[in-house]
């Protein structure tokens, strides 16, 4: 059916690129592309049947990536490299007449703010172009913002209350390991929180308000309220949204390793000068923690991430929660992976079979929620991601 490019071979790349390569009638051809071209040989041969080629390309350099989507000619990008390379990427699919397709916002480098202002700046242009993007398809965000519209579609007439709860009750091993690039992880939990209320942001100190949750399977854990991007598109497009926020679990053990990462300056972005040449703290700190594309082998227990909503139907009020739960040890048994690079790779490659296949193509820039959720949701069910709904249940928040 297409040819795609995947760029960023890390922990999610690598899920995304197995995915697409058991599904040999939808994704025909398979470029795997990243800075280090060894790590995209290593995934390709672990895949095997010559399924997956790979190439070399650093994604800040815009004629390299322009120069390389020629020469193989896909018809989507899938960019699962750092949030640095979004701006990049895009550029380059505009420059080629290609679709584009990520799981995180744009960040600058030197700052971490999260807001979806740059990339929305690029919808006249792709408009023009006749070309899609979407943004921010993995879990979250992605499919919790399918699971909104999901529910908006089918399940309310009016949202007024939006829970996002992410759970991850898995073990690693290791005292201090990020499930996901360090970097981009530890910036966005050591951020001040954030949520939607009555018409406007509501800032908070970072972990201020928490709070125990109960999570299917699991039991309860303590969540807390923290900033994730998916809010953003989610009250701009489901404006009847009262409240809406994000509580993510963090264990006391990992708070405490955060709060000393950040006390002793390690956590910074800034630049500074040691034995001579530059170094930012937290790109060093990153080259000594475990790399989270590994952690998968002794990693035990489950993620469980959903969505707990209230609001009208029929005029009258009603609850509603949809959640996923994944376990850690299966997606390494598939994939080689945790459940955390699992639960990201999968819905990417969805989202990239939603083009392939013409169900979510138009010309401009989305997030995930402005398209048909129904497709996306039958296919979390057949490709590992099952889901389970709950109505007029007890959602706690
Ligand atoms: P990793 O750090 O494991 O992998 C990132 C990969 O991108 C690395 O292989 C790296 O190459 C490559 N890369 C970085 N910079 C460049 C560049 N300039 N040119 C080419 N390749 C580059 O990260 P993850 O796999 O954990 O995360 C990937 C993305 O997924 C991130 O953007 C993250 O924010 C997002 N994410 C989204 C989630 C969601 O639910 N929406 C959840 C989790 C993650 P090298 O190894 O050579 O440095």
């Amino acid at each position: 059916m297409g040819k795609v490019l995947v760029i960023g071979a890390g922990g999610v790349g690598t899920v995304v690129v197995h995915k697409m390569a058991s599904l040999p009638g939808v994704f025909t051809e398979i470029m795997l592309a990243s800075r280090t071209k060894a790590k995209c040989d290593a995934i390709a041969a672990k895949i095997g049947g010559g399924r997956v080629q790979t190439a070399q390309v650093d994604a800040d350099d815009v004629p390299q990536l322009v120069k390389l989507i020629r020469t193989f000619n896909p018809d989507i990008v899938v960019n699962v490299a750092l949030p640095y390379q979004d701006l990049h990427i895009m550029d380059a699919c505009l420059e080629t007449g290609v679709a584009y397709l990520d799981t995180a916002n744009y960040e600058p480098l030197d700052e971490a703010k999260y807001e979806y202002s740059w990339q929305w700046a690029y919808i006249d242009r792709f408009k023009k172009a006749g070309l899609t993007a979407i943004l921010g398809c993995g879990f979250d965000p992605g499919v919790t913002s399918v699971y909104t519209a999901y529910a908006a579609k089918h399940h309310f007439d009016e949202l007024h209350y939006l829970d996002i709860v992410d759970c991850n009750a898995g073990d690693h091993g290791k005292p201090f390991a990020t499930n996901f690039n360090p970097e981009i992880n530890i910036r966005e939990v050591t951020q001040n929180g954030k949520y939607w209320e009555d018409g406007k942001w509501i800032t908070t100190k970072p972990h201020e308000i928490h709070r125990p949750v109960n999570y299917p399977n699991i039991g309860p854990k303590e969540s807390y309220v923290i900033y994730h991007e998916e809010l953003e598109s989610l009250v701009k497009n489901y404006p009847t949204l009262k409240r809406a926020r994000f509580w993510m679990t963090f264990g006391q053990e990992y708070l405490t390793h955060l709060r000393v990462i950040q006390n002793i300056g390690m956590a910074g972005i800034i630049p500074i000068m040691y034995e001579g040449r530059e170094i930012v703290p937290i790109q060093f700190l990153k080259a000594v923690l475990p790399n989270p594309g590994d952690l998968g082998e002794n990693y035990t227990g489950q993620t469980s991430i959903g969505c707990r909503i209230r609001g009208l139907k029929d005029g009258k009020e009603k609850t509603y929660y949809v959640f996923n739960n994944c376990s850690h040890e299966a997606a390494y048994a598939e994939t080689g992976t945790q459940g955390v690079s699992y639960t990201t790779g999968v819905p990417a490659a969805i989202g990239a079979m939603m083009y392939l296949q013409g169900l979510w193509k138009k010309p401009g820039v989305f997030n995930v929620e402005e398209f048909d959720p129904d497709p996306f949701m039958a296919e979390l069910n057949k490709l590992g991601l099952p889901w389970v709904e709950q109505h007029n249940v007890d959602i706690e928040l």
